[in-house]
C-alpha cells in the first residue's frame, strides 16, 4: 500500500508497504479522505514529542471496511465508517473520573491515515469507530475526529442561546468551533481575525469579524455586547501573547478557553484580578473523550451543520508534502487528501 512515511522534520517519503491483514479480529479500513490536521503540519516542520519517526502522520481519516476478521461481528466489509486516532483504556483514574479525554493509557491504530489501509481490531471499533450515513461525504465523515475536540472544548463553557462568544483565530479549529457555537448552541459569534485571508473567509461563513489592527478588538466586542464583554471567548490562535487579551475580551462571570496549543516553554502575565474580582474563568481544552468521538459522529451522520465550506482544498497522496505545505498558510480552511 502507498503510504507516506514520515522521517523527522521536513522528511517525508512515499513507501511501499504490506497491507495489513485482518486476521481473526481485526478490521481493515481503506482510507477515502484524510484531512491534514495543524498538529500534522507542526510535525513535519519542526517535530513533535508524541510521533516519533519513521512513523505514519495523519490521523483524521473516513474510509472503507474492506476486510474483517471471522469472529467480527459488529462491522462488515462495505460499511463506510470514521475511526478515532486513538482509544482510552477505560480504568485508568481520568476515564474513571469523568475526565477521559485525560487518559494516560491510550492505544493507538496500527499507522496514521496518510496511508492506504489502516487496521484495528473489535475492541478498538467498539470503542471508537462510527458508521456513516449513506448520505454522508468521505469529507465531512473525515471531519468527526475535529469536530470531537471542538465538542470537548465546547462541554466546559456553559453557552447558552443568545449568548455572544468571541473566536480568536479563524483557522480552521477557530470556525469549527465557531460553526458549533452559532449552530448548535444558539450563539451570536465574533471573529477577532488579524490575516484578511482568514479574516474575509470567516466573513463568507456568515460571522461579524474584527480586525485587531483596524480596531481594538476590546472596545469592538465591548460596543457589541453593551459595554460588558462577550459571555465566552475561544481562543483558537497558538500565541500566547493572545491570553491576556482573550481574557479582556470576556465579561465578568464569563470563560474563556484555549483551545489553541501553545508552543512549548513560553508563559504569559495575566491580571489575576480578572480571575478574582471579574470571576473571569480560565479554561483549557484538547483532545476528546469517546463520548465526543461518538456525539460528533451522530452530529456528522445527522448533518445538522453544512461542512461544505471547511475544506478548501484537497490533493492526492503523492503530494502530501505540498498539502502540508498549503496547510501551513492561512488561503486555507482544511486540506483533505483524497484517495483514489
Ligand atoms: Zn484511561
Amino acid at each position: 500500500m502507498k503510504t507516506a512515511v514520515y522521517h523527522g522534520p521536513g522528511k517525508i517519503e512515499l513507501e511501499d508497504w504490506p497491507v495489513p491483514e485482518a486476521g481473526s479480529d481485526g478490521i481493515v479500513v481503506k482510507v477515502k479522505v484524510s484531512m491534514v490536521c495543524g498538529t500534522d503540519v507542526k510535525t513535519f516542520k519542526r517535530g513533535h514529542p508524541m510521533f516519533k519517526p519513521p512513523t505514519v502522520l495523519g490521523h483524521e481519516f473516513s474510509g472503507e471496511v474492506v476486510a474483517v476478521g471471522e469472529s467480527v461481528s459488529s462491522v462488515s466489509v462495505g460499511d463506510r465508517v470514521t475511526v478515532a486516532p486513538f482509544i482510552n483504556d477505560s480504568v485508568c483514574f481520568y476515564c474513571k473520573s469523568g475526565v477521559a479525554e485525560l487518559c494516560t493509557s491510550r492505544r493507538l491504530l496500527s499507522n496514521g491515515s496518510f496511508s492506504e489501509f489502516i487496521r484495528l481490531d473489535e475492541d478498538y471499533a467498539k470503542h471508537g469507530l462510527v458508521k456513516l450515513g449513506p448520505d454522508v461525504s468521505w469529507e465531512d465523515g473525515a471531519l468527526t475526529e475535529p469536530l470531537a475536540c471542538v465538542l470537548n472544548a465546547i462541554e466546559d463553557m456553559s453557552i447558552q442561546p443568545g449568548d455572544t462568544v468571541a473566536v480568536v483565530g479563524a483557522g480552521p479549529m477557530g470556525l469549527l468551533n465557531a460553526l458549533i457555537a452559532k449552530d448548535l448552541c444558539g450563539a451570536r459569534v465574533v471573529i477577532v481575525e488579524v490575516d484578511a485571508q482568514r479574516r474575509s473567509r470567516a466573513d463568507s461563513f456568515g460571522f461579524e469579524t474584527v480586525d485587531p489592527a483596524e480596531r481594538n478588538p476590546v472596545e469592538a466586542v465591548r460596543s457589541m455586547t453593551g459595554g460588558r464583554g462577550v459571555d465566552q471567548v475561544i481562543l483558537a490562535a497558538g500565541a500566547v501573547a493572545a491570553v491576556p487579551e482573550a481574557m479582556e475580551l470576556s465579561r465578568p462571570g464569563g470563560r474563556v478557553m484555549l483551545f489553541g496549543g501553545f508552543p512549548q516553554g513560553q508563559t504569559v502575565a495575566i491580571d489575576p484580578n480578572l480571575i478574582h474580582y471579574k470571576q473571569v474563568t480560565l479554561l483549557g481544552g484538547s483532545g476528546f473523550a469517546p463520548e465526543h468521538f461518538f456525539r460528533a459522529g451522530e452530529l456528522i451522520n445527522s448533518r445538522a451543520f453544512n461542512l461544505s465550506q471547511m475544506v478548501s482544498h484537497r490533493f492526492p497522496l503523492d503530494h502530501i508534502v505540498e498539502a502540508l505545505g498549503v496547510a501551513a498558510t492561512p488561503e486555507s480552511v482544511k486540506v483533505a487528501i483524497v484517495f483514489e
